[in-house]
């Protein structure tokens, strides 16, 4: 592998905490999306190279020292990591921004430190995590003991990469489990980079493997049946294949997903706070991230105040060069990514909805950038109100009550985030609880990485972060014992 100048090629796979020839001579070309230049190069993984990293992980888990030590030891070895990592967190925003064009500001808070700091929670979780405790069941005292789920498969997609690895990777790795990681073929790089600072710290032979590749590379670790746990994000789409091909093997998987989130802003709300909110809850990453609050929801009589509050911070809202500090909004991640989404903002006209800012065209002739785009007379029942845009556009949408506007939050195949925008926190907590989504903010929303994230519905299955996050790594073992108490827990 060679780095230089924010340059990067691998022609290796990082298979059992080494360094090896991948089965084929394939290359994955990663091109930046501002400037449409190829930057980076990754070698591609094909069944081989799974059933290689699934073997040495098997042998890794059942045999090796790795799940047997104390999660003391293990721990240790994760805070070398973060030590590690702690020294290039501004290098890793470069590189992702130069990946997948989230701009600099955004990257440097939301992507690297982000996942830096996740790994630090991760240790604070596992440092009060019940690994063993004493339970009274009717035949008489047990102890519980919290128990690596085996070899894990993490698949992951590209658009905040290291804090999606991270909330699997790092609690996987402490329970005990050996992780094969498969990053998206847009943003390899980051990845594999994160296999180097692993080698530094040195893990037991087999403990981590990194594989590049497309779907079908993601599909061979499912049906391994050498794998014992997937741990995904991702769309629901292929969500519910990885489930459903899961299912046939009784393998465990937790799944998050997309989302299409409601932000309820009630007559009562300050529009000038909410615009300021919604400018990044709505458009944050570009308008790239599951969490975004891109169904807009307002009572009619403030409807018009509202949609020039939001016309004038969107075409206010600086389109560029993602290394530029002062950018709002970079380019997206692929050209398919930016047909995708002007294909949906035809959608949305031919659907019938006004468009207030923006619109199809592309703002720069080169890179993959897409206008910030609002829409307002939308229905709920248009594709551009049910559908996941990933990109800059949000939709308002008209509710005559609270009741309606609860009604229209919950209308939707998602269930991962939402918000109310009220002055009366009280009765936005009693919004709140009547919205069927994973995550709820009451005059902001952002992902919180101390406390249990994930999704209802099409969201997803299973948490990350906090204890819950920890917990979909373990298998509860309960042990009963005749005629004496079990030894004290550790
Ligand atoms: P995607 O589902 O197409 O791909 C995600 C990953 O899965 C990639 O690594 C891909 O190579 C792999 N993959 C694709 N098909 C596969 C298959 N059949 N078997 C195994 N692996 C397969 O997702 P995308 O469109 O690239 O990413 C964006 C999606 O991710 C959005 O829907 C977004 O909402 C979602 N997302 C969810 C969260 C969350 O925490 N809920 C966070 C970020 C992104």
């Amino acid at each position: 592998m060679t780095a230089g100048s924010g340059h990067r090629w691998y022609d290796e796979l990082f298979i059992g905490g080494r360094w090896r020839r991948p089965a084929t001579p394939a290359r994955l070309t990663v091109i930046c999306p501002h400037s449409e230049e190829p930057f980076g190069e990754a070698a591609v993984a094909d069944r081989r190279d799974v059933d290689e990293a699934v073997t040495l992980a098997r042998h890794a888990f059942d045999h090796g020292p790795w799940p047997r030590l104390d999660p003391s030891e293990r721990m240790a070895k994760i805070e070398q990591l973060a030590a590690v990592y702690a020294g290039h967190i501004d290098e890793m925003a470069d590189l992702i921004t130069a990946e997948m064009g989230s701009p600099r500001s955004f990257s440097r808070l939301g992507q690297a430190a982000g996942a830096a700091s996740m790994m630090h929670l991760a240790l604070a979780t596992a440092r009060e995590f019940p690994w063993t405790e004493r339970r009274r069941g009717v035949l008489g005292e047990a102890q519980l003991r919290r128990t690596p789920v085996g070899v894990v498969g993490a698949i992951v997609p590209w658009n905040v990469p290291q804090c999606l690895i991270m909330p699997k990777l790092i609690p996987a790795l402490i329970a005990g489990c050996a992780v094969i990681l498969k990053p998206a073929p847009e943003t390899p790089l980051d990845a594999l980079w994160l296999a180097e600072m692993i080698e530094e710290v040195g893990l037991p032979e087999g403990v981590v493997s990194v594989l590049t590749g497309g779907p079908e590379i993601g599909e061979a670790l499912v049906c391994h049946p050498g794998v014992d746990k997937i741990a995904f994000t991702g769309s629901s789409a292929t969500g519910r294949r990885i489930a459903a091909l899961c299912g046939q093997q009784l393998k465990r998987v937790s799944l998050e997903l997309g989302g299409k989130s409601a932000a309820i802003i009630l007559d009562d709300a300050d529009v000038d706070k909410t615009v300021a909110g919604l400018k990044t809850a709505g458009l944050m990453n570009n308008g790239q991230a599951c969490v975004a609050q891109t169904r807009i929801l307002v009572g009619r009589r403030r409807h018009d105040e509202l949609v020039d509050a939001l016309a004038e911070m969107m075409s206010g809202l600086r389109v560029g060069d993602p290394t530029d500090d002062t950018t709002d909004i970079g380019p997206l991640v692929s050209q398919r990514q930016q047909q995708r989404v002007q294909d949906y903002i035809r959608c949305g006209v031919r659907e019938g909805a006004r468009i207030v800012v923006g619109g199809d065209s592309a703002p720069a002739p080169r890179g993959w950038y897409v206008q910030p785009t609002l829409f307002t007379d939308a229905a709920n029942d248009m594709r551009i109100a049910r559908e996941e845009i990933f990109g800059p556009v949000l939709t308002v949408l008209t509710y005559s009550d609270e009741d309606e506007a609860v009604r229209i939050a919950n209308d939707s195949d998602y269930g991962l985030a939402g918000s109310v925008w009220t002055a009366d926190v009280a009765h936005g907590l009693e919004i709140a609880a009547q919205v069927r989504t994973g995550t709820y903010g009451i005059n902001m929303y952002m992902l919180d990485i101390g406390i249990p994230f994930g999704g209802f519905k099409h969201s997803g299955i299973g948490r990350e972060f906090g204890p819950e996050g920890l917990n979909e790594y373990v298998e509860l073992q309960t042990i009963m014992c005749s005629g004496a108490r079990p030894p004290a827990a550790r």
